[in-house]
């Protein structure tokens, strides 16, 4: 049943609705509409100058208007009088093509097609730092392996608590909470849902994050590397795929019958979750393009040791079971986890990416190839063949382009506009003069 917003905001006391839509950098677009206006802007949807923001439009375009989907309505704990809404970018009748939104819900219905409904969990860590983003909040937040620090977690207390209460009364069902592995460092979990769910809860969970340490007198951040030297903010991803969406779910099919002797099913992994890590693995240099879209991105991975000792990032295309130092992990049957993606991820485009090229993985049944056990920091040398992941956002947009399926598969409207964007970007970064080529230069 639709939820009626006028009708929601009426039995909650709501006087204002953000209908808000992600753009391709994963900035998040709002209007703040009053609850009197609610009823037209659910059928019409809220307008906006999509030249404004980033999703590769002229200032020429008509208006865009974003079609909220009353699904994903949340009150705002913190401001009750508020409720978000994510919405569906349309321009003209149609469905503006590139918006990552769409772009998410086109995958999840070929998969729904096909009988799968990918369920995704994601971890976003990110730092509570000074106001201005300087430096770690906490400044007795020191330790050389500060992970699951009780008494630095319980110095951030109230912020954590505060996060996660609402996270309860939200019914995402939260259930651990930690001092992550870089001073500073915290992550929260709560459990996995369909792709479309998980992304705007993954939306929501960093505007909330972002607002409650706000209030606190500090500033949250998931960029994928704020520190230097510290384990940075990834994005790990557990991926699974149903027979079934939402509460009908019954049958995990990446669970089901693995082929004796195929080597994934002694991990409890079926030949189609198989197929569909395969399809990541032979997708994965060009799909970091997008889980590791910023220039800070390659500073996380293929980064050298950390004070902690650990990365926690992968730098080699390799997988393995329940073994931290690769890029998938097989933690547990029926589910893998994707290690490469980061606080940057557009949480739209992060899971799109995933189903597309599971499916195309499953299409052409693609092998993952030999599973590692080694600890990959100590002897990755050891490894032939395995690809490496792109060193910089330029060698991954590369390789994006170079990828046609992947590029098909995510849409070429969005495919254009995206490897166009960030070209740009990535030229206004080279273009920039930093210290360091002064102090390499100067005396040359
Ligand atoms: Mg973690």
């Amino acid at each position: 049943m639709t939820t009626d917003l006028a009708t929601f905001a009426a039995e909650r006391g709501v006087r204002y609705f953000m209908i808000s839509f992600t753009d391709l950098f994963g900035g998040q677009r709002a209007k703040l509409v009053p609850a009197q206006a609610i009823a037209e802007m659910q059928e019409d949807g809220a307008g906006f100058a999509g030249f404004a923001t980033w999703l590769d439009m002229t200032p020429a375009h008509p208006d865009m208007l974003a079609v909220p989907d009353p699904a994903s309505v949340i009150q705002l704990p913190w401001k009750p009088e508020v409720a978000w809404v994510a919405a569906n970018p349309v321009m003209e009748g149609a469905e503006v093509a590139q918006a990552p939104r769409n772009v998410l819900r086109r995958l999840i219905a070929e998969a729904a097609g096909q009988g799968m409904h990918v369920k995704t969990g994601v971890e976003a860590e990110y730092f509570l730092l000074s106001p201005d983003g300087s430096e770690i909040s906490d400044q007795y937040d020191t330790a050389a392996k500060p992970c699951y620090d009780q008494q630095a977690v319980m110095r951030r207390y109230d912020v954590v608590r505060e996060i996660c209460d609402y996270m309860l009364d939200l019914g995402w069902e939260p259930y651990q909470n930690d001092h992550e592995d870089a001073n500073g460092q915290f992550e929260m979990n709560w459990a996995f849902d369909d792709a479309l769910a998980t992304a705007d809860k993954h939306s929501f969970f960093k505007f909330m994050v972002k607002s409650v340490a706000e209030a606190h007198g500090f500033r949250a951040t998931f960029m994928p590397k704020p520190i230097e030297g510290l384990t940075g903010n990834g994005c790990h991803t557990h991926v699974s795929v149903w027979d079934a969406p939402g509460d009908a779910a019954r049958t995990n099919v990446f669970a089901a019958d693995p082929a004796p002797g195929s080597p994934t099913a002694e991990l409890g992994l079926s030949d189609k979750g198989r197929a569909f890590l395969g399809g990541i693995m032979q997708h994965a240099a060009a799909m970091t393009a997008i889980t590791n879209p910023t220039v800070n991105s390659y500073k996380r991975i293929n980064a050298p040791v950390t004070l902690s000792g650990a990365t926690w990032a992968p730098n080699t295309v390799t997988w393995s079971g329940n073994n931290r130092t690769h890029m998938v992990r097989l933690p547990g049957p029926g589910r893998f986890e994707l290690r490469l993606p980061d606080g940057a991820a557009n949480p739209y485009l992060l899971q799109a990416v995933i189903i597309a090229a599971g499916l195309d993985g499953i299409a052409t049944g693609a092998d993952p190839g030999k599973r590692h056990d080694i600890d990959m920091y100590a002897e990755g040398h050891k490894v032939r063949g395995a690809a490496k992941l792109p060193l910089n956002m330029l060698d991954a947009l590369r390789a994006y382009d170079r990828d046609r399926t992947l590029k098909e598969a995510m849409g070429a409207e969005f495919s254009e506009a995206f490897l166009k964007l960030k070209h740009a970007e990535w030229d206004s970064f080279v273009s920039h003069f930093s210290r360091w080529e002064k102090e390499h230069t100067l005396d040359i």
